[in-house]
Formats: structure tokens, C-alpha cells, sequence
């Protein structure tokens, strides 16, 4: 015990090492930015900050290239004309089963779920998307959304270019923390909606559990604000690594309980399991919202392309289809997943610093000691590394204990991997004895 205590003492036996070897701090401290100067001096060009698939995982859709031999036509429709907003009834019927949810409450998008996501939050806040509902930004007080943190910084980027300001609730391993969620919710009519990534969320991996799902279907009715949103974002819907990750519980199945269909708004794309740019996405809300929704979107398209989603369900076949084609995708990012943690179990202790063991998604999420994650970065930046900027994961940039660190395994090769976590440990073990040493 006496081999793990810390403290301004510069001379107080360490236990940073992760190997529990007897040494000083100052002696550490001196290794380490040895270490740390080798690495520099090796000229490294690794990143950790792209969240996005690798080379091998997108060559596993190479075949939807010319998959179609020019059959665009399904029973009732040409895929190369306009029109049909819905999308094809079975890609409807695929994002059903990956969203659990009824088909008859989905529409089908572009490439992109964030433009959805846009789409939807622009057309409350400048439009109305609920039945006789003053937008939000003609209402007296600036509408407000709840992000539970650490979060998807693309959802934060959302809300500032829309003029929504945020309020952030801690994560817990089960989700939002809720009790706060409700309260905040009950007593401020400008809080209008709550963000949530429910499936391997990002970043910190964590499944809701189902009676947060519950709670979350609940809201709507707690809420003061009548025009209240659930932004669901289930991005990561299919994307298990374990044969036995958590399932997600259907929120629908809860809604339907509740009656709030019609305030809860799903997402979801193929961007992570066919060809990042050039998937497909989806929406899912009850039928007054839809309604709302697609009269705004009518506004700005005749409707999708269809031929791109004729060309996924070639490609899939059906839900049992995508399922295979997901574990191949499992097969590749796991041992990233495992490298990363394997490399943090072996040589870092919880009492230098903290992470998830996500079973699915595209994220592991790291606490330092508090203060310390921007100085692990810009370290990492000097040794050639780049790890998603301090703060990132936080609205307005602004983790308040400068401590969370998002990594993400999928786009670089093993090797790079490895490189780089060597790099970020020896960062993060350098940072540790030197704030301990009241250096930083
Ligand atoms: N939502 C989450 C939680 C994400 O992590 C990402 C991408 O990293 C997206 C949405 C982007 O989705 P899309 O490519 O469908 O716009």
C-alpha cells in the first residue's frame, strides 16, 4: 500500500509504473522524459483521433459496385427516377429491424444521419416540428438540449450552429445520469430536448440500460417544455464486438406505453457498415412529427437515392445478411479494441488513470487524474501521436476536469496502434509524476 501513495513529496514512492516497482518520483520523472525524448526524436506520424473504418472494413462492401448490373427496377418503382421520399419499402424494412422499430414510422435519407439529425433540430428551432408549436427560436427564452458528457462533439457542433445552447449531465456506466436529467427537465420550459447515442455510445461504449431506456420514454411526459425531443441516436445499433454485448431495449416498445412517439426522433445509418460516404441513413418518430417532418423536407428534395438503396439491400439481402456482414466488421476491430486494452491494462493502475472496456461501437474513453488531459495531448502531439484535442468530448470544449481522452482504434493498422499507446502511456505516466510533483 505504502508502494502506491502519492503526494507533492518528491520523494514519495510511486506506483505509476503500473508494475508497482519501488522508485521515487523524482527518479520516474527523469526515465520517463528520457522515454519520452526517445520517442520524440523517432519522428512518429501515428493518430488515434479517427473515429472512422479502416481500409479492410470498407473492402468488405467493395462488391456494391456495379452489384446492380443495371436491374434498378424493383416490382413498382425505378430506382433512377425521382420521388418515393419514404425510401424502398426494404431498406425500410431493414433499418426497422436494425432501430427496432415499425416501418411505418421511417423514412429513409442521404448518406449522412447527422444531416437528419441537423434537419431535424433546424426544423423545430426555425419551423415547428410539432402539431400548432411555435418554433423554438420564436419563443420567449433560447431553447436548451441536454448533453450527457462525455458525448459525440458533431452533437455539440449541431446545437452551437443552430443557436441551441447545452447543458451537460454526467455519463453513468447505465447512462444519462436521470435523476438530474428529470429535474432539470421538469422545472425549465426552454429545455427542449436530450441528446443520446444508446447503443456503445460515444464515447464512453456503454449500453443504456433498460430502465434508463424506460425513464428516457418517460420524459417527454415529465418534461415542462410540451415541444420536448429525444434525439436518439443509435449510430452504433449493430456494431457489437462480443457475440455477447448488451442488447439495446426497444424504446418504442416503452413509447408505446407512454404515448411519445411522436417526441422521440431515431437515427441511424449504414456509414459504419458499408461505405462511410456513401451509405444510407434513417429516421424513426411517431406519425404527427413525421408528417411535420416530411413537409419540411419536402421543401428541399423530391426524395433519396434509391438506387444507392436498392444497391445495399442487393448487397445485405436481409437483416440476417447485415448481421454476417457486421461480425466480419467485429472480426477486424476487435484485436484494435484489444491492443488498446491490453496495452492500458498492462501498464497503467487505476489510480493513474481510468477507461471503459467497450463491447461494441468505435470508441474507448479515458479519465487521467483530473487536470492532466491536456498536457497528455499536447505531450502525445510532441511525440508524433494525435489524439482527439482535450475537451472535444465536451460541449463548448470545455471538459471542466480537464481529464477525458477519447481513443479511437479503428482506422489505424495494429502496429500503429501499438506505437501509439506506447507513446500515450508513457504520456500519461509522465503527466501523472509530474503534476505529482507539482511540475504541471
Ligand atoms: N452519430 C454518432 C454517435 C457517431 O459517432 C457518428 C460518426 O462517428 C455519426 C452519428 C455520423 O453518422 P453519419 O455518418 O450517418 O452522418
Amino acid at each position: 500500500f505504502l508502494l502506491c501513495q502519492f503526494g507533492s513529496n518528491a520523494t514519495a514512492v510511486s506506483c505509476i509504473t503500473g508494475v508497482h516497482e519501488v522508485i521515487d518520483s523524482q527518479q520516474l520523472e527523469r526515465q520517463l522524459t528520457e522515454q519520452f525524448e526517445q520517442f520524440k526524436a523517432n519522428d512518429l506520424t501515428l493518430n488515434l483521433t479517427r473515429g472512422k473504418p479502416s481500409s479492410e472494413q470498407l473492402d468488405l462492401s467493395n462488391a456494391l459496385d456495379g452489384i446492380l448490373q443495371q436491374n434498378y427496377a424493383t416490382t413498382d418503382t425505378d430506382t433512377r427516377n425521382y420521388g418515393g421520399i419514404d425510401g424502398l419499402p426494404t431498406v425500410k424494412s431493414l433499418f426497422s429491424d436494425i432501430l427496432k422499430t415499425s416501418t411505418s414510422e421511417l423514412i429513409i435519407g442521404g448518406n449522412s444521419s447527422l444531416t437528419l439529425m441537423h434537419q431535424t433540430l433546424m426544423f423545430a428551432q426555425f419551423l415547428g416540428l410539432f402539431t400548432d408549436q411555435v418554433p423554438w427560436s420564436q419563443q420567449t427564452n433560447t431553447a436548451k438540449i441536454i448533453c450527457p458528457v462525455p458525448g459525440y462533439d458533431r452533437h455539440f457542433s449541431i446545437c452551437t450552429s443552430l443557436g441551441i445552447d447545452m447543458i451537460t449531465v454526467e455519463m453513468t456506466p447505465q447512462g444519462p445520469d436521470m435523476d438530474t436529467v428529470e429535474q432539470l427537465v421538469k422545472k425549465d420550459a426552454s429545455i427542449k430536448g436530450i441528446w443520446n447515442v444508446p447503443r456503445f455510445s460515444n464515447t464512453t461504449g456503454i449500453t443504456y440500460s433498460d430502465a434508463i431506456v424506460q425513464r428516457m420514454a418517460q420524459l417527454p411526459k415529465r418534461a415542462a417544455a410540451s415541444d420536448f425531443i429525444i434525439m436518439w441516436d443509435n449510430a452504433y445499433a449493430i456494431h457489437s464486438l462480443k457475440d455477447n454485448a448488451m442488447e439495446l431495449a426497444s424504446i418504442d416498445a416503452f413509447a408505446d406505453a407512454e404515448n411519445t412517439h411522436n417526441h422521440i426522433v431515431q437515427f441511424a445509418s449504414t456509414s459504419k457498415v458499408s461505405f462511410a460516404g456513401s451509405g444510407i441513413s434513417a429516421l424513426a418518430c411517431g406519425p404527427e412529427t413525421m408528417a411535420k417532418f416530411k413537409q419540411h423536407l419536402s421543401a428541399s428534395t423530391i426524395g433519396p437515392d434509391k438506387v444507392n438503396q436498392l444497391r445495399h439491400i442487393a448487397l445485405f439481402g436481409d437483416f440476417d445478411g447485415l448481421t454476417q456482414h457486421m461480425k466480419a466488421h467485429a472480426d477486424i476491430l476487435a484485436p484494435r479494441f484489444d491492443c488498446v486494452l491490453k496495452a492500458l491494462e498492462q501498464n497503467l493502475d487505476n489510480d493513474t488513470a481510468t477507461w471503459t472496456t467497450p463491447n461494441g461501437g468505435y470508441f474507448i474513453s479515458l479519465n487521467t487524474r483530473p487536470g492532466l488531459a491536456k498536457a497528455v495531448i499536447e505531450m502525445c502531439d510532441q511525440a508524433g501521436v494525435q489524439i482527439t484535442p482535450a475537451g472535444a468530448t465536451f460541449p463548448y470544449g470545455n471538459d471542466p476536469h480537464n481529464r477525458n481522452i477519447r481513443i479511437a482504434p479503428s482506422f489505424a493498422s495494429l502496429e500503429e496502434i501499438q506505437g501509439a499507446m506506447d507513446v500515450l502511456i508513457t504520456c500519461i505516466k509522465l503527466a501523472t509524476v509530474r503534476q505529482e510533483l507539482n511540475l504541471i
